[in-house]
Parts: C-alpha cells; structure tokens; sequence
C-alpha cells in the first residue's frame, strides 16, 4: 500500500467544523490539511450500502479531482432493535434542516417501548489516492438508547446515546472524554498508526 509524504490531504467535506476536527487531530501528521470545499469540488452522492462503501466514495472522488491523497469519513447509529437503523441514513433522518431532535424523536418512537436498548456508532474513515487505491479505518462503540436526551455538550445522537460502561450520555461528556472511546476517536487512531507506519 502507498505511504503518505505527510504534505498535503484533501479532507473530503464540506463541513468547516470537520476540517477544524480532523486538522486538530492529525496536526503532528499532515502538515497540509483543506477541505473539498475550500478547493470547490463538487459533493457525490452517497450512493453506497455501506459506511466503508460511502467514505471511499467520497474519498475517492475527492483525490481524483484534486491529484492529492484524500481521507473521508461516513458514520452514524445503529440500533439493535430498528434492524440497525438509521445506520448509513443518520444524516438523513435529521431532514434538511438537520434537525436532530426530531431524529432522536423518531429513534424514540420507532423504538415503541422495545426492551432491547442497545445501539452502537460506527466510523469509517477511508484514505484514497489519485490512482484509485484506498484503504479503510473502522472504529465502533457499543451502549444504549436512553430517553429523554440528556446533555448539550455533543451533536448529533450524542444525547440518547449511553456508552457501555458508562452512565452519562456523550452529549455529557466533554469531547476529550468522549473521543477516549467513541467510534470516531477509535478509527482516527487506527489512521495515525498507518501514518506512522506502523
Ligand atoms: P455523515 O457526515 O454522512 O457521516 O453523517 C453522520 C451522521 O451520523 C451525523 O450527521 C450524525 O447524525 C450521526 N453521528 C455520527 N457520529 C456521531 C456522533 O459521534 N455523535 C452523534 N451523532 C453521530
């Protein structure tokens, strides 16, 4: 598989919030991190059936256009008893407005007083070259499905969501805490390994 130089990577999104996230973590690796937005090339559809099948997509698409690695990530939750849904739909039960209350809203009713709670995040992180090579980085989190949403310190589902082991919800949790041991914290350690070369 192809080492990275450690110039410059394409992060493919066109969310600012990501680029400063993954900039931050990956600061002491890649000394050239911009977005896909910043270079104005265009978003594919997530066409994919999978996490793995949707980050390579766009990771993909995204190293193409620009003649740069590109790294991309896809995730969401999964719970046990909705057959794993919203899974790769995460993103797009919160609508347009990316309204994630009602999201969290649907997960609770579609629910219907199941006794199994159980859930769990995925990440998939996928690092693509001009050429079409690409490699994957998968990090997965276990824990339950609580309601009311409890906390403001998170985005997303990060407020019904318990992690095993724990009894505060990652919307709880300050994001150091929360990174020790999410699905996204998990997977971009795996990258750094590589990285590393090791
Ligand atoms: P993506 O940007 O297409 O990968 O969408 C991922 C979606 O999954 C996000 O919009 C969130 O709704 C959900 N998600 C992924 N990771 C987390 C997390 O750490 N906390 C809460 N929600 C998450």
């Amino acid at each position: 598989m192809r080492q990275f130089d450690g110039h410059r990577l394409v992060l493919a999104t066109h969310n600012n919030g990501k680029l400063r996230e993954f900039a931050a973590l990956l600061a002491l690796y890649v000394k050239d991190m911009v977005s896909a937005g910043d270079l104005r090339l265009p978003e594919p559809e997530e066409t994919g059936n999978t996490f793995a099948d949707n980050a390579i997509l766009k990771a993909r698409a995204a190293a193409k256009l620009s003649g740069s690695p590109a790294l991309a990530d896809d995730s969401g939750l999964c719970v046990t008893a909705l057959n794993n849904q919203p899974g790769i739909y995460s993103a797009r039960w919160g609508g347009p407005a990316k309204d994630f209350q009602m999201a969290m809203k649907r997960v609770h009713d579609e629910l219907d007083g199941a006794l199994d709670r159980s859930a769990h995040f995925i990440c998939v992180l996928a690092l693509a070259w001009p050429n079409g090579d690409a490699e994957t980085f998968e990090g997965r989190v276990d824990g339950h499905i609580v309601w009311p949403p409890r906390g403001d310190k998170g985005h997303g589902y990060d407020p019904v969501f318990v992690p095993l082991g724990h009894d505060r919800t990652f919307g709880e949790m300050e994001p150091g805490e929360k990174h020790a041991i999410s699905h996204r914290g998990i997977a971009v350690r795996r990258l750094i390994a590589r990285l590393r070369g090791s």
